[in-house]
């Protein structure tokens, strides 16, 4: 069967590879060849990352990037407490949940006591994936349903059963026929007089509806709690409640999807769930939590684990090992020690006021927002209608990579700068990122310049902004576009 090629946002394109330098261009092949089409490598020019620490990463040639993309390494890269744990360990032992071993107790107490109350049981696996994928057995083995809803650009991972609910996966990896999928919250593109609760509310409801009538019923709403994927949604806080409300009258669980706005990126306390003022059935965890050594969750209502594990056996080889817990163990221990949920908090609101700064005057930047270290920054076409510019945008992040600063994009049109940084980063850190990227935003308004001068058009995806965009973050006025928004597209 003939698909679209599968496409990946800031991915590297390998038919361009005979323009890069020639030791970037044979590496390029011999992976091509060695590791199959696949993979995909970030920007036009890939970099080559051969030692890393704290916020920065370094290639072959020694040059310096600043990393303000990556969450994995929460901590910073090569962290001495967490890579002194994991040494250690490896040298004493390193086994299986089939032991009693004090140390997955001791880590365990403190994980679920950032959690409220009501989630009281953790499950181990390796990825995000692995967690998403034992959360909807267990939501399918307590209400009997097949049905879930997602955000219409999400990613919850790779699994067969996974990722037939991953929309971003794009067409040439389906949605299940029990999936259906609704806006992120976008305050932007609203349907006139509705605020984006509302509207979400509204669209939940239709797809329970849906679902029932196609025998499906509801297992399960499962969300990352900053749409990283759609876009980088973070505001209004309490938007879920109503969400949830919904799925729970229904029969049905929410799931929040914490593997990356989870430990304290957004500022606001550990999760992004609680900035919504909600208790999930369900959480999942993962990337950053052992800040690179694979350990990733569930987390449970015990009564929900108490069911399933009456009848089926949980048993992941390396998922809780000794060294992954050790190297979770170190980064729980960091992120308390160097404040840096405190950090996320004061250093994002700063790089944000800087990045508002730089909004201003560039009307083709259409908003910036998010929470803590997890900011997102939408390019869109200059002529007031919000029309996505993806190109734009991807222009940006790699004008930023020549610059020496790592930073991606997000959304379904690829038209969201998304930052991302470990969470260390300074002040001065968000100095040189803005720094720079004003020197790229100058550049970029030179090329669009030329382009409007060669009658480039837009692309025509105008949708209609709300009239009341939040104060919580900041986003420009814009002439409504006659454009209407398409209803949800079940399984699109
Ligand atoms: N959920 C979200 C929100 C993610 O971003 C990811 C990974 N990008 C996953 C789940 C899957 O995690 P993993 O890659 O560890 O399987």
């Amino acid at each position: 069967m003939m698909v679209n090629p599968p496409t990946m946002v800031n991915g590297f394109d390998p038919a361009s590879a005979a323009s890069l330098p020639e030791r970037t261009r044979a590496q390029v092949e011999r992976r091509q060849r060695l590791l199959g089409p696949t993979y995909r490598l970030f920007y036009s020019t890939p970099v080559e990352a051969v030692r890393a620490e704290g916020v920065y990463l370094y290639d072959a040639d020694g040059r310096e990037y600043l990393d303000a993309y990556n969450n994995v390494p929460c901590v910073g890269h090569c962290h001495p407490r967490v890579t002194a744990a994991v040494a250690q360990q490896m040298a004493v032992l390193n086994t299986n949940t089939r032991y009693l071993q004090d140390s997955i107790l001791a880590y365990s107490e403190q994980l679920l006591a950032t959690f409220p109350d009501e989630l009281g049981n953790v499950t181990y696996t390796c990825t995000g994936s692995e967690a998403n994928d034992l959360a909807m057995r267990v939501a399918r083995y307590h209400t009997g349903s097949d049905g879930i809803i997602v955000t219409a650009n999400a990613y919850h991972g790779l699994t067969s059963a996974v990722a037939e609910f991953s929309p971003s996966l794009g067409s040439g990896s389906p949605l299940g026929p029990h999936v259906r999928a609704i806006d992120a919250p976008d305050e932007l593109r609203l349907p006139p007089g509705q605020t984006v609760a509302d509207h979400m509310r509204a669209q939940v409801r239709a797809a329970i509806a849906d679902l029932a009538r196609h025998g499906f019923g509801l297992r399960a709403f499962i969300a990352d709690s900053i749409f990283s994927s759609d876009g980088v949604y973070a505001h209004p806080a309490g938007l879920l409640r109503p969400v949830v409300d919904e799925v729970h009258q229904a029969g049905g669980l929410y799931i929040a999807d914490e593997v990356q706005p989870g430990f304290g990126r957004n500022g606001d306390g550990w999760w992004g769930f609680q900035r919504h003022g909600i208790v999930p059935d369900i959480v999942t965890v993962g990337k950053p939590m052992g800040n690179g050594i694979p350990i990733a969750a569930a987390i449970f209502r015990p009564e929900l684990l108490t069911e399933f594990g009456a009848n089926i056996r949980y048993f992941n080889t390396f998922g809780g090992n000794t060294v992954s817990i050790a190297a979770a163990q170190a980064v729980l221990d960091v992120i308390g020690e160097e404040h840096l949920i405190e950090n996320a908090r004061t250093v994002g609101a700063y790089l944000r006021d800087g990045l508002k700064g730089l909004a201003a005057g560039r009307e083709w930047i259409a908003q910036v927002r998010g929470a803590g270290l997890f900011i997102g920054m939408e390019i869109t076409a200059p002529d007031g209608t919000l029309t996505p510019d993806g190109p734009l945008a991807a222009s940006i992040v790699n004008g930023l990579r020549e610059r020496g600063v790592l930073i991606s994009a997000s959304g379904p049109h690829g038209n969201v700068l998304k930052i991302r940084p470990p969470l260390p980063f300074s002040a001065r850190d968000a100095d040189r990122l803005l720094e720079e990227l004003g020197r790229v935003l100058d550049n970029v308004r030179s090329h669009l310049r030329l382009r409007h001068w060669q009658g480039d058009p837009w692309p025509s995806t105008s949708l209609p902004r709300s009239p009341e965009p939040s104060t919580s973050c900041w986003s420009r006025s814009a002439t409504p576009s006659p454009a209407t928004r398409p209803s949800p597209s079940w399984n699109a």
